[in-house]
């Protein structure tokens, strides 16, 4: 019998990765099977992972892997950032994780539009795991339509202060810092005037941080709102230094996040075929195995052609990507066709479980529900289609 535990192979040995890249998964993937599969049914009743996970994968030199070495990064490149995304997916406990240690993508939004003072200040910080960083833009009343946020950040001497609210800020119980999009020109409804602010959570007067909403699944994770009151920040907070800059940014580094979102995605749709594979080897109806049916290896059949077609297109665009030539639109396009694709994927694989699909003993039920919301965060699957068709 294999007693390899079941994500064993998955993600080695394909051509876009060299030897510097496997040897960061091994040791990203034993530290998901070491750190968080054992104490993820935990946390789960707890309500959320421990802030000290950060801390360990930043011993473990596992955080902000892309980022140069000078900045206390691990030096690598972007496929280094997208394994790290991967191995969250390829995790039996990686969905019930929820937002996971996504620290990483706000380390590409300072690196990029941060100036230089910002850089050497946070990215070490978050290469440690001692700040737990996320990014703010959508609010309760304004996600997909981002530019009608109303968050104001009014110039003050030398500070600016924050009135305003952010929704869904993922990992929101535990996260230390926020970079805020807010509008410094309140008149300029729609007409830009929206810059990002680096605002500490922790001990600083006026922020406060709602307990994490209850979701779709019962998660280990989670999101929360954050409230800022008459809240007083340096203007050296300012991202980038510059009123204009920090925006311009943020949204430029949601194209690299769509890519590795999708390599999450990706990574969830070859386990969940994996394990969904073990159980109809195992699963007996009517005298066989309910592989043995044909509608069974039809589906797994359909299944896997799909998975290795959404597998080449996100491999390409990874590679492209790590070579600097990143393409909005091509990434707007991996990530509708992959998060529908997951979404698919994800519903079969319940339904080849039968009711076991349905229940919280095996990992598919939370990958199931989790997949959900990749058509809805990081811009919605309508948004990606506008994206993509003003582009025809
Ligand atoms: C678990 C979770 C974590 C999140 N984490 C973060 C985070 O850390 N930071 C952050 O800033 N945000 C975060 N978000 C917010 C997320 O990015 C938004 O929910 C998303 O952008 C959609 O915005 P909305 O919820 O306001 O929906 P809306 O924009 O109100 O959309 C409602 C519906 O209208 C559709 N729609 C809107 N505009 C158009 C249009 N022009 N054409 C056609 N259809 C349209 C949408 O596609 C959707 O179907 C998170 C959300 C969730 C659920």
């Amino acid at each position: 019998m294999d007693s390899a535990p079941p994500t064993a192979l998955l993600g080695y040995g394909r051509e876009i990765f060299q030897y510097h890249h496997e040897a960061y998964r091994t040791t990203t993937r034993r530290f998901f099977q070491s750190e968080v599969e054992p104490n993820i049914k935990q946390w789960q009743k707890d309500g959320f992972f421990p802030a000290e996970l950060f801390k360990k994968a930043g011993q473990a030199g596992l955080l902000c892997a892309g980022i140069p070495e000078e900045y206390g990064g691990g030096g690598g490149d972007f496929l280094h950032h997208a394994i790290f995304y991967e191995e969250h997916g390829y995790s039996l406990a990686g969905a019930a994780l929820e937002g996971g240690l996504c620290t990483d993508t706000t380390s590409y939004v300072m690196m990029l539009g941060g100036n230089e003072a910002q850089r050497r200040e946070w990215l070490p910080q978050f290469a440690s795991g001692d700040v737990i960083a996320e990014v703010g833009v959508t609010e309760g009343h304004s996600g997909s339509d981002v530019r009608s946020l109303r968050t104001t950040a009014k110039r003050d001497g030398g500070d600016y202060v924050l009135n305003g609210s952010k929704m869904w800020m993922t990992n929101g119980p535990i996260i230390t810092m926020l970079v805020v999009a807010a509008r410094t020109e309140p008149d300029a409804h729609n007409k830009g005037g929206i810059c990002m602010f680096i605002v500490p959570i922790k001990g600083t007067k006026g922020v406060t941080v709602s307990k994490p909403i209850e979701l779709m699944m019962k998660s280990a994770g989670g999101v929360s709102e954050v409230f800022f009151e008459d809240v007083r920040i340096p203007a050296a907070n300012l991202l980038g230094g510059d009123e204009g800059r920090g925006m311009a940014a943020a949204l430029g580094t949601i194209t690299t996040s769509r890519l590795a979102t999708g390599a999450r995605m990706m990574a969830a749709c070859d386990l969940a075929f994996k394990i969904t594979v073990d159980f109809v080897r195992e699963r007996k109806a009517f005298g066989q195995a309910v592989i043995d049916f044909q509608n069974t290896q039809f589906k797994l059949a359909q299944m896997k052609t799909e998975i290795a077609v959404g597998r080449a297109f996100l491999d390409r665009l990874l590679l492209r990507n790590a070579g600097g030539k990143c393409d909005p639109v091509e990434s707007a396009m991996a990530k509708l066709w992959i998060s529908e694709l997951e979404g698919r994927v994800m519903d079969e694989c319940v339904q080849l479980h039968g009711g076991a699909g349905f229940s919280d003993e095996y990992p598919i039920s939370k990958m199931y529900a989790f997949a959900r919301v990749h058509r809805i965060y990081l811009g919605t699957s309508e948004i990606q289609r506008l994206t993509i068709a003003r582009s025809i």
